[in-house]
């Protein structure tokens, strides 16, 4: 019998009208495990009308007092921990230390929001002409929207709401309806923390939740991440309707391996930054460059002999994890396994085929795969695959893997390995990538900085988290000011001040 999913409206789980609802898997098994409501737009106006309304309230709380709230909140989240991350595990796939990590980057956006009574601060300039002062106010937008993306369904969420909500908006967040079980109980875990009722509501949902998320006047601004084509919709569809909006879309990061790079490490990192997560992660290596063959033939041999290793197999045991877990979903793994075919008959050299892997479970597993002899227009190279699939691109010179990374349409994050560091440098400032990794392979930003892509990897100005995030989730107001000295001289001006 499987568990029904509703929404967080108003401080508590309602299924509201739940005319449709999809299903949820449990994708080490490939058994339903519960049936998930899907909001109509009747009911994603509900919970925007909720969040209009407690808005009101929300936004006059000073920002001492909002913060309060999210440190309880964070101290909820640590103490229920491991509850949060069996049901990443148990929606997703991913091994439970890897959902405890998820978590963990997720917490850690609630620790950078818990100082918003110094972000939101403002400036302050005295005297910008005499007796006039300058300073600007940040004020919170209103009601704020999120949409989500099924494969970090906690430390995503967490990147937006935290933010928006102790800089003094109320949020309605549509995760994933694949796996929104985690998301649910850390709403209601933040409701537990003593935030309002409708200051964060959560609807679960698909295009038409969505749609009117990105319509509907009363809601000020967009936060989204998932893959390119929805990303550049959402963007597209939010700013139509005057909304600002920051739309992170899909990955293709590739990792140079220079001649003189620490190989041993390069390949331990590598491996892990490929295959983790079964490669269902926006700053995955989904791209080795090793430059010169003779880099590319030990790096071949040595991911070769770590293949042989990679402990595959379902997200949670008795005794220690699996290295990594399934695939998301039956249709995911389908996908994955079209992708290698493709990559065969592009002729590409298939090293290592995932899809051989059987532990004779329903569940959606595939094994680490190898490609070598990929090149640049192979569609294996050109699209995100999100799966644990590997290729080598084997680069000529340094200046030729930098050109092969700055053509390609994505820009998320990019490593490379090396032991010079004029070499690094100069990969630092040429490389056309929002975030960069020098001997790290998965760069992503602390929550006090913030974490974006370039070129088709995000649409908007702003990144998420850290400073861009905080003006995001605000709006600047500036107020010049002077107070006139009254009787003691006139105020007349017909003409513009020159100070
Ligand atoms: P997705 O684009 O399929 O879905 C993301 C969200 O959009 C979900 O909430 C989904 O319900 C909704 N959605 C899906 N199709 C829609 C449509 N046609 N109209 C309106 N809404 C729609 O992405 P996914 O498969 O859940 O997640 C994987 C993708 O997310 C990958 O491409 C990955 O690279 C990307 N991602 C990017 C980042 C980043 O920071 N750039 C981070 C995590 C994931």
């Amino acid at each position: 019998m499987s568990q029904r999913l509703a929404h967080f409206i108003d401080g508590r789980r309602t299924a509201l009208d739940a005319h449709r609802s999809g299903a949820v898997f449990n994708p080490s098994t490939g058994a339903q495990s519960a049936e998930v409501a899907l909001a109509s737009k009747a009911d994603t106006e509900h919970a925007i009308a909720s969040s209009q309304a407690a808005f009101e309230s929300w936004s006059q709380v000073t920002p001492l007092k909002r913060s309060r709230v999210l440190f309880r909140f964070k101290a909820l989240l640590e103490a229920h921990s491991d509850e949060i991350a069996r049901l990443i595990a148990n929606e997703h796939g991913k091994v439970l230390s890897d959902a405890k990590g998820e978590l963990t980057r997720g917490i850690e956006v609630v620790e950078f929001a818990c100082g918003m009574p110094h972000l939101q601060k403002g400036e302050h300039s005295l005297n910008v002409g005499s007796g006039v002062d300058c300073w600007t106010l940040m004020q919170p937008l209103g009601v704020c929207a999120g949409i989500t993306p099924f494969n970090f369904p906690a430390m995503v969420p967490l990147w937006m709401f935290p933010i928006a909500i102790a800089a003094g908006n109320s949020f309605v967040l549509k995760p994933s309806e694949k796996d929104p079980s985690s998301t649910l109980r850390i709403a209601e875990l933040f409701s537990e923390a003593g935030l309002p009722d409708g200051v964060l509501n959560v609807v679960n949902g698909d295009r038409e939740a969505v749609d009117t998320l990105l319509t509907d006047p009363r809601v000020q601004a967009v936060s989204f991440v998932g893959s390119t084509p929805v990303a550049e919709y959402i963007y597209a569809t939010a700013s139509q309707h005057g909304k600002r909006v920051q739309a992170l879309g899909g990955a293709k990061n590739h990792m140079v391996i220079m001649p003189d790079a620490d190989l041993d490490q390069a390949v331990e990192a590598l491996m892990g930054a490929a295959y983790g997560s079964a490669g269902e992660r926006c700053m995955a290596i989904s791209v080795a460059v090793p430059v010169g063959e003779e880099t590319a033939t030990r790096l071949r041999d040595r991911l070769l002999a770590k293949l042989d290793t990679l402990r595959v197999g379902e997200s949670i045991t008795d005794g220690s994890d699996h290295d990594m877990g399934p695939l998301v979903t039956r249709e995911h793994l389908e996908k994955v396994s079209g992708y290698i075919a493709q990559g065969e008959q592009e002729g590409a050299e298939l090293v290592r085929d995932g899809r051989a892997f059987d532990n004779g479970s329903d569940g959606y597993f595939i094994g680490g795969t190898l490609f070598d002899h990929v090149h640049p227009g192979m569609r294996i190279h050109r699209e995100e695959i999100f799966g644990p699939v590997l290729s080598i691109v084997r680069a000529a010179s340094f200046d030729a893997a930098v050109g092969l990374i700055n053509d390609h349409e994505f820009g998320n994050g990019t490593a490379i390995f090396t032991r010079d560091g004029d070499c690094a440098r100069q990969f630092c400032e040429r490389i056309q990538v929002g975030m960069v990794g020098v001997n790290v392979p998965i760069p992503v930003p602390m929550a006090f900085h913030s974490f974006g892509g370039w070129k088709r990897s995000l649409f908007g100005a702003l990144h998420v988290h850290g400073q861009d995030g905080v003006r995001f989730y605000t709006r600047m107001k500036t107020v010049t000011a002077r107070w006139p000295s009254g009787l003691r001289e006139s105020t007349n001006q017909f003409s513009m001040p020159t100070h």
